[in-house]
């Protein structure tokens, strides 16, 4: 079976966990702030913090920017569950946007029609959580624009998009938001195994982050209530969680992080040869901006019936999935009020949508594999 995504681990990230295990800390030693360090530069930003998984991180980016009970929270219907419920663990309600069916991200039309109507209604978001569907940037100018006249947070879901640019800058350099999160999960740009990691430029955004992954305990005295006991001394000032990612997990993503730009290159180049080989066929194949990270190769099936062609490829030996099926129609949103019809753009890229393999070590035989079958079955 020729998988959809896959991680590329090799000798030299083996070799880096082994010496973990042989001479150094499991947890809490140096290699998450190494880790942290070589991340921030990486996404040219001020700050990083390394945390268990990428759900863990928007969980965290929801608490450090405030967002509680009473407060809304908006993103895109095309994204993993996590981009949704890490606001819902706040207390605060969700609410979506739609998309653009060219980008597959969040539609700055639809997003400026939505804002206007909150405004008159009083119901504007605290925050909004931006998702870079497939590893292409979404118009981060453009959103940042209508949204700071309402004072309104921007979250980047960078989980697809380690690795590509927006206006010549990395993603997670946090030019248009206050927070970019990452996934490090195996299928993802680059991977711990499991673990995460949010962006920011801001110190305070920075401070409260690590608040809340590690305990909403503090050892620094000028967060504390009153004098210091001691040395010893600590305070928990919020209730906070243990997000924290091991040294083990930091060995691996900092190896990792060595080789980004190569299994970028890697992703790039299948990408473009899928686009090529694809043309003729009637799907719509995903815009190439030359930047993207390519997370997801994923097309529309304009002609044939979704389930069939999925079916006969699965059946070929060939991995393909389907992302996403749109959050507000998932049985827990649905019991929220969500109903079919509300995003009818997203609503339609699922109905057609199909993920082609893509990965690093994905070898062109096993790529001419699946063009072969999906020529033929769509031909
Ligand atoms: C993978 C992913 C997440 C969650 O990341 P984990 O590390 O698996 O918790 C969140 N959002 C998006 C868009 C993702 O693809």
């Amino acid at each position: 079976m020729i998988p959809y995504g896959k991680h590329s681990v090799g000798e030299a990230d083996i070799a880096a966990v082994v010496d973990v295990l042989q001479n150094q800390f499991l947890t809490q030693g140096e290699q998450v702030p190494k880790f942290e360090q070589a991340l921030a530069n990486y996404c040219q930003a001020e700050f990083a913090v390394a945390v268990n998984s990428g759900t863990s991180a928007l969980h965290v980016a929801c608490l450090a920017l405030g967002v509680d009970e009473g407060d809304m929270v908006w993103t895109s219907p095309i994204s993993f569950v996590a981009s949704a419920n890490c606001a819902l663990y706040c207390g605060a309600d969700i609410d979506f946007v739609d998309i653009s069916p060219q980008s597959r991200n969040i539609c700055p039309d639809k997003l400026a029609q939505k804002l206007q109507a909150a405004a008159a209604q009083n119901s504007l978001p605290k925050a909004i959580i931006v998702v870079h569907y497939a590893g292409e940037s979404c118009d981060m100018e453009t959103i940042k624009r209508l949204t700071q006249a309402y004072g309104i947070c921007i979250i980047e879901d960078a989980s697809h998009a380690l690795g590509g640019q927006y206006q010549d800058k990395p993603i997670g350099c946090c030019a248009y938001s206050d927070i970019a999160i990452t996934s490090f999960h195996p299928v993802k740009s680059i991977t711990s195994a499991e673990g995460g990691a949010l962006l920011t430029n801001s110190a305070h955004l920075h401070e409260q982050a690590v608040l809340f992954a590690k305990h909403g305990i503090t050892r620094n005295a000028q967060q504390m209530e009153g004098p210091s006991d001691g040395p010893w001394y600590y305070q928990q000032i919020a209730l906070g969680y243990n997000y924290r990612l091991s040294d083990l997990h930091a060995a691996l993503g900092f190896s990792q992080l060595q080789q980004i730009d190569t299994f970028i290159a890697q992703r790039r180049a299948i990408a473009q040869r899928y686009s090529q080989a694809l043309k003729g066929l009637p799907l719509q194949l995903p815009v190439d901006s030359g930047n993207s990270a390519w997370h997801l190769y994923s097309v529309q099936l304009t002609a044939h019936p979704r389930t069939a062609v999925f079916t006969q490829l699965q059946q070929a030996g060939i991995g393909v999935n389907v992302h996403y099926i749109p959050i507000h129609l998932q049985p827990y949103y649905r019991a929220m009020g969500f109903s079919v019809g509300q995003f009818p753009e997203a609503e339609s890229f699922y109905q057609q949508a199909l993920t082609l393999p893509i990965f690093p070590g994905l070898t062109e035989h096993d790529q001419d594999t699946v063009i072969a079958h999906l020529t033929d079955i769509l031909r």
